[in-house]
């Protein structure tokens, strides 16, 4: 099967490597991805946006299946474009896409359906949000409705701090994903993630995991794109993960399918564990980035026929088998991130992979044979282990292999977990 994977960063090169590793895989391009992608695949550079572009690439070099790795380009409608033109394509169309690109559109889901979520209102004008938020009370939650990778959502503790953050919505902070706003009531609890694949059908969960969104130690300092992850998230019991499914994931993929929007394709649940339950934060479309990573690790099986039974609408005849061991995370990011950074500074080392061990490139680009980083979140140095506490060890021996002066990562990836391991 001759395959076209979109996309750039670490999630991408994890597809890549385990898609690598599949007797079915014939020609494997990506686009546009990175060093460590081209290790797998053969890069080409192609208009993304250019929908027609990428058709016509397909057809050149008689692409069977697109895996489509990040979500903007599935909003935008990519995956309608190449299924119209008679490709089988890993990802959903734009209508079911919407259930990351709008957060009013999930939160209707919810209510339609009778998912657990916290209480919300949409709001398209400043005057009414505000009022609102008066009558709600701190703590509580705003949220730009549209995509503002990660940037767009205030939880707030004040009542000033929520009232700036609409004012920061509705003054064009997040540009078009701001012109409406989502006011939501704050959930407390421990977060966690619920990856699924679905072809429209057919649900076949696959697994849990953990990030660390902060940039330092602690869960401290400003939200980042993520610096690490775990899988599995050890707070998602037998129970909580019958209940996740039943109350929230079933409903949703049902609902879906009755209004016309079958979702194919992966997509993730962001869930509060909260005193009542597991609650919905959020529906992402696409594998998580850096639980990819970890959720690649622990795969057993061939990740290429669980993808492409996805496509093509066969996924009650395909199964996954994973490692019971962990797998961990480390992100290795430039000094600064999340504020400004320096590019092009040289990496000189990386660590050979093992079955496993494996050093994935995010933000990494080759400048005249030298490899350099070239984003915020530059590698993710990923292990499994008998343990949590185990698999971030390995982790941290093959991170510390890394010759790269330029760059930081955080020390206690995985510690809540671990502190569960420990007792
Ligand atoms: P990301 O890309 O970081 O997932 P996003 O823009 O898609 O962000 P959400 O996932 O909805 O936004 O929210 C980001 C974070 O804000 C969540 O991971 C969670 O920590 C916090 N959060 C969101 N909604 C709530 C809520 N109702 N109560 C408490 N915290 C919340």
């Amino acid at each position: 099967m001759n395959i076209l994977l979109i996309g750039s960063g670490g999630r991408e090169h994890a597809l890549a490597w385990k898609l690598a590793q599949s007797p079915l895989i014939g020609a494997f391009y990506a686009a546009p991805g990175n060093p460590g992608i081209g290790e797998h695949a053969e890069l080409v550079s192609l208009d993304i946006d250019d929908h027609q572009a990428v058709v016509g690439f397909c057809k050149d070099k008689a692409v069977d299946f697109v895996v489509v790795g990040p979500e903007a380009p599935l909003v935008a409608g990519l995956a309608d474009a190449l299924r119209a033109a008679g490709l089988a394509v890993f990802g959903p169309s734009a209508a079911a896409a919407q259930l990351e690109g709008s957060k009013g559109f999930t939160k209707d889901i919810c209510a339609r359906f009778n998912i657990p979520t916290g209480a919300y209102q949409r709001f398209n004008n400043a005057p009414k949000a505000k009022a609102y938020i008066r009558e709600q009370g701190a703590p509580i939650v705003i949220k730009a409705d549209g995509l503002a990778a990660g940037k767009g959502v205030t939880v707030a503790m004040t009542l000033d701090e929520a009232l700036s953050a609409v004012d920061d919505c509705f003054e064009g902070a997040f540009g078009a994903a701001g012109a409406e706003v989502v006011v939501e009531a704050f959930l407390d609890g421990e977060e966690a993630s619920f990856f699924c694949l679905c072809d429209g059908k057919t649900l076949l969960p696959l697994a849990t995991a953990q990030d660390h969104k902060r940039v330092g130690d602690g869960d401290t300092g400003p939200n980042t794109g993520g610096m690490g992850a775990y899988s599995p998230a050890p707070v998602m019991t037998p129970d909580l993960v019958e209940r996740t499914l039943s109350e929230i994931i079933e409903p949703t993929m049902r609902g879906m399918a009755e209004l016309g929007m079958p979702f194919s394709g992966v997509f993730f649940a962001g869930l509060m564990i909260t005193e009542k339950g597991p609650e919905l934060i959020e529906y992402n479309v696409r594998f998580g980035d850096p639980e990819c990573q970890v959720l690649m690790m622990r795969l057993k099986s061939d990740l290429l026929p669980l993808l492409h039974a996805c496509a093509t609408g066969t996924l009650d005849q395909v199964k996954a088998e994973w490692h019971d061991d962990p797998a961990l995370t480390v992100v290795l990011a430039s000094k600064g991130y999340p504020g400004s950074y320096e590019k092009n500074t040289p990496i000189s080392a990386l660590p050979a992979a093992t079955s496993e061990a494996k050093v994935f490139h995010a933000g990494t680009a080759l400048k005249d044979g030298q490899l350099v980083a070239t984003g915020g979140r530059v590698l993710n140095v990923t292990a499994r282990g008998t343990t949590v506490a185990e698999a971030q060890k390995a982790a941290y021996a093959l991170a510390g292999q890394v010759d790269w002066s330029n760059g930081f990562c955080r020390s206690d990836i995985g510690w809540r977990a671990i502190a569960r391991e420990t007792g």
